[in-house]
């Protein structure tokens, strides 16, 4: 939403509503003129500004769980756009109709806020400290969980800054801002209980005030009757520009005593920041949190880590993102564990219970002892059948294919076993396959599905990256190592093609997943990364179809000819839009015109971002 904000010629980002005065006053106060700019309170929000009989109305427009935008008590809109399009039709409490865009001035770029700027600099920050990632790992987590990422660093920023004083008595805060300078102003944040409440003390006149700051229900801040925040350092950049019912504004931040402040990130006098953001800078993610999450292990990590003195902010989401899980990096990835494709079968246990079945076998749960560390594993196991070579090969082709293989949304393959059976020994992802997780959970929501369906892309981008076709990729294939975590398995057809070819030819037709083929593949037995992408659509249409089998009544040959004479599936029941949209995109018919897994995963990458901010 923000980048397509940006390039409204009457949004002015994040300026002061003092600001948003001026720039009213400038353009001539006719009645009507209006303007939009970044909340300054409210994440992911806007203010509008308008004019009428010589003066300036400012609404807020929340961001509504819903993904929808409303001025509060209002109708809601899907953007903040659709918003003054309709307050250009009707009043419906606004204090006039919205009829001109006061636009900025040539050459004006909507104002950054502080937070924006160092936004990208602090993500990248703690990826790197709290999950040990570097290169490509670090990339691809920040790709996938950046709308979660965004609002962790938003709403844990303030643990950083020099003017938070954790958890400290009213009685300690004194003596605090009374040391070294006293200037008017001078100011703190303590924590006041784990329920989410504060203080704010602030000196003035040689005195310690201090203003309680509570958190409502639906988690804003704010100080008794004041403006309502989202976050601490909001609160505190508003009442740095303006007093608005304080004793006076706050000035200088005081530091918290030496050894509470971390090793610098930035250099304190980066250029952009507001004086309490910029004086933050020297000491961020000193003190980043770490909370193990119920249910997920957390990957042992090398070296000096930042030291954790409490929970994670008790108001944020705690999902448990990709990172936090022990598949996130390859085992190997630790250069102590010694890379090798055979395990040794006195190393692996196996467990009661069968994940699944295939016609080769069963799946069981196991545990591999690794050099440093002990893992829960997947291991496929060969049913013996010495009549049936052909399956044995099939999983050793799976193997080798798998083991060339090294990304965070794909299953890897630890080694393999030769020992009572043939075993193949994988990374476990418990959940099972995403048609049957999602048939049993229908309240997972579009964004939950976005996400998981946005991982699947990213693993088939890189796929498509290293010339590997998977040819039967669907839902049945997606496991889930947990409800916010996907990677993409099965590679027992799937095929390395030559890079200046880059497609694969099927001697003869085999045992096929036709309903998930494109075209070519039946007519042409031509398999490529654009016919992975047809087949891509078919599974984001079982996904948004909460795991229901496509052309549902239909065989094989009346879906080809369906296929042949242009029709295709229809949207599942509340799909979004915009990904029926790319479903259809991913089923265009010629293989030249339909787009690859390059320009698949970008455009869901951004719907995602859109909804999950
Ligand atoms: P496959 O023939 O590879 O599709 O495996 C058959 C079934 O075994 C799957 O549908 C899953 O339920 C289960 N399974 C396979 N691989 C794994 C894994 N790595 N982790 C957990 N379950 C798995």
């Amino acid at each position: 939403m923000a980048d397509v904000v940006n390039t409204l010629p009457f949004f002015y980002g994040n300026i002061t509503r003092e600001e948003a005065e001026e720039h009213l006053r400038h353009a001539g106060t006719a009645s009507g003129l209006y303007l939009l700019r970044q909340s300054r309170n409210y994440l992911g929000g806007f203010a509008l500004s308008v004019s009428h009989s010589k003066r300036c109305y400012h609404y807020t427009i929340e961001r509504q769980a819903d993904q929808t935008y409303a001025i509060a008590g209002g109708k809601s809109h899907p953007s903040p756009v659709d918003v003054i399009d309709y307050h250009s039709q009707e009043t419906d409490g606004l204090v006039c109709l919205l009829k001109k865009p006061c636009n900025r001035p040539k050459n004006m770029q909507p104002k950054i806020g502080p937070f924006e700027d160092l936004k990208e600099k602090m993500i990248r920050e703690y990826v790197k400290q709290t999950w040990n990632l570097q290169g490509a790992a670090l990339e691809q987590a920040i790709i996938s969980q950046r709308p979660q990422l965004e609002k962790r660093i938003a709403t844990t920023a303030h643990e950083q800054m020099p003017w938070f004083h954790g958890s400290i008595t009213r009685e300690n805060s004194e003596p605090r801002l009374q040391n070294g300078s006293r200037v008017n102003g001078k100011f703190l944040i303590r924590q006041r209980d784990q329920n989410g409440s504060y203080a704010l003390c602030l000196l003035h006149e040689g005195q310690v005030m201090h203003y309680r700051i509570d958190r409502d229900r639906t988690g804003k801040l704010s100080i008794p009757d004041g403006k309502k925040f989202d976050t601490l350092w909001q609160l505190v950049e508003h009442y740095s520009y303006k007093p608005d019912g304080l004793l006076r504004v706050l000035t200088e931040p005081c530091p918290r005593p030496d050894g509470e402040m971390g090793r610098p990130l930035l250099p304190r006098n980066h250029p952009g920041l507001g004086p309490t953001l910029q004086s933050a800078a020297g000491g961020i993610f000193s003190m980043i949190k770490n909370v193990p999450i119920p249910g997920i292990t957390k990957k042992p990590t090398p070296g000096p880590r930042p030291s954790f003195t409490k929970d994670l902010n008790p108001y944020e989401s705690k999902e448990a993102m990709p990172m936090d899980t022990e598949v996130y990096e390859s085992p190997y990835a630790d250069p102590d564990e010694l890379r090798s494709s055979k395990v040794d079968r006195s190393h692996l246990y196996l467990e009661d219970g069968v994940l699944g079945s295939g016609n080769f076998g069963t799946v069981m749960k196991g545990i591999y002892k690794m050099r440093k560390t002990e893992k829960t594993v997947a291991v496929k196991i060969l049913k013996n059948d010495d009549d049936n070579p052909a399956v044995r090969d099939e999983m050793l082709r799976e193997a080798n294919v798998m083991q060339q293989l090294d990304n965070p949304y794909i299953v890897r393959m630890i080694g393999i076993c030769e020992a009572e059976n043939l075993m193949l020994v994988m990374e476990l992802a418990e959940l099972g396959p995403l048609n049957k997780f999602l048939q049993k959970n229908k309240q997972t929501s579009m964004k939950n599905i976005t996400e998981l369906v946005h991982q699947v892309s990213m693993g088939m981008k890189y796929l498509e990256e290293h010339n590997f076709v998977h040819r039967d990729l669907a839902a049945r294939n997606v496991l889930l190592v947990t409800q916010h975590y996907a990677k993409i398995s099965d590679f027992g057809l799937s095929k390395a093609v030559a890079e200046d070819q880059n497609y694969y030819t099927a001697k003869c037709h085999g045992k096929w997943p036709v309903k998930w083929y494109a075209p070519e593949c039946i007519n042409y037995f031509k398999f490529s990364s654009k016919s992975d992408v047809w087949s891509f659509g078919v599974l984001m249409w079982e996904a948004y179809s909460f795991g229901q089998k496509p052309y549902k009544g239909l065989k094989g040959n009346d879906v080809m000819q369906m296929i042949e004479s242009g029709k295709r599936m229809d949207a599942p029941l509340n799909c979004p839009e915009e990904m029926y949209e790319l479903m259809r995109t991913c089923w265009t018919y010629k293989t030249e015109e339909r787009p690859g897994f390059s320009v698949v995963e970008p455009r869901l990458r951004e719907y995602y971002y859109d909804i999950a901010q």
